[in-house]
């Protein structure tokens, strides 16, 4: 049963708690699936943590390409909310990370979709020795090997190039894990960033699953991203069920990196992590971030941790 591992429950019981710390109304305990229109031929199917990350879903002259897949069992559901977009069927999955809550409901497509996704990703797939973690390797197991991306890419792929189809696929390094991927929807002028900017708050570095995180390439891989990508003015995030802007990004890695750099000089002068997570203090320009103290994923004392271990 992959999906009562204890890591990711508990960052997504953490996450949760982040994300409904700032609101008013009690929610639903599953939201529905939100349709965000983009532009005619994009879209973004979010809700939120609770049904997995964001969709995004570019209708294609030759047919649908979808950004992840959810959590597993979101297959139908997915289906129903894009024939509410068109008739056409869907011919193309891209994933922008392993995690199972991004790529759970790949195998209830048919196997003749084309599956694209970094090197990494497809390796972490093929393991033969699944761990119960949040890398979604059980679901490519067995006969559903034949589900595994034949589409791979080490740093850059462009799709459909020179048509208004064109995607453009970017891999900067490591982050949330060692395969994340950013999306670029070229006439759309958009983004999808999967989870290394999940939403305003701090990341998961999914550094202890053999999944490659490092909190101190994070920053670094974020700043690739803004010194490379041009002519994005709107970002798919990994989980919050609202479209973001590039300067939403730009700020986000503004926030990582303060908190980084503060960690960094709390390590030159001496200080231990606990008094390194106790010195942090949020800049009010960062006011919109949250950055919270304690146990868990997303939260300050997981960074620090990480880059204090030179991770
Ligand atoms: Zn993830």
């Amino acid at each position: 049963m992959r999906r009562l591992c204890l890591l990711p429950l508990t960052a997504l019981a953490l996450g949760l708690v982040l994300w409904t710390a700032g609101l008013e109304a009690v929610q639903d305990p599953i939201p529905p699936i939100e349709v965000h229109r983009i532009t005619d031929t994009l879209h973004m199917l979010g809700s939120g943590m609770e049904t997995g990350g964001n969709i995004a879903v570019l209708v294609a002259e030759s047919g649908v390409v979808l950004v992840d897949t959810k959590n597993e069992g979101y297959g139908p559901t997915i289906l129903d909310l894009v024939r509410q977009i068109t008739y056409k069927p869907v011919t193309m999955i891209i994933n922008t990370h392993v995690h199972y809550d991004h790529s759970g409901a790949n195998t209830e497509f048919p196997d003749t979709v084309q599956f694209v996704a970094h090197e990494n990703i497809r390796r972490h797939w093929a393991r033969t020795d699944c761990q119960p973690t949040p890398t979604n390797c059980d679901d490519f197991q067995g006969e559903n090997r034949k589900y595994l991306p034949k589409t791979t890419f080490n740093d850059r792929l462009s799709l459909f190039t020179g048509t208004p189809d064109q995607i453009d696929l970017y891999y900067f390094g490591r982050g949330h894990t060692d395969g994340d991927t950013f999306v670029v929807f070229k006439e759309a002028r958009t983004m999808h960033v999967g989870d290394m900017f999940l939403g305003k708050t701090l990341p998961f570095i999914d550094a202890e699953n053999g999944n490659g995180g490092s909190a101190i390439e994070f920053g670094r891989t974020l700043t690739k991203v803004i010194d490379n990508v041009r002519d994005v003015d709107t970002i798919i995030n990994g989980h919050w069920n609202t479209l973001l802007t590039w300067s939403d990004l730009v700020d986000y890695r503004g926030f990582y990196m303060d908190l980084y750099d503060q960690t960094r000089r709390s390590l030159d002068i001496g200080l231990s992590p606990e008094e390194a997570i106790a010195a942090y203090e949020k800049p009010a320009r960062y006011s919109e971030f949250a950055a919270n103290k304690g146990a868990g994923a997303f939260t300050v004392n997981s960074i620090v941790n990480y880059i204090y271990q030179g991770i």
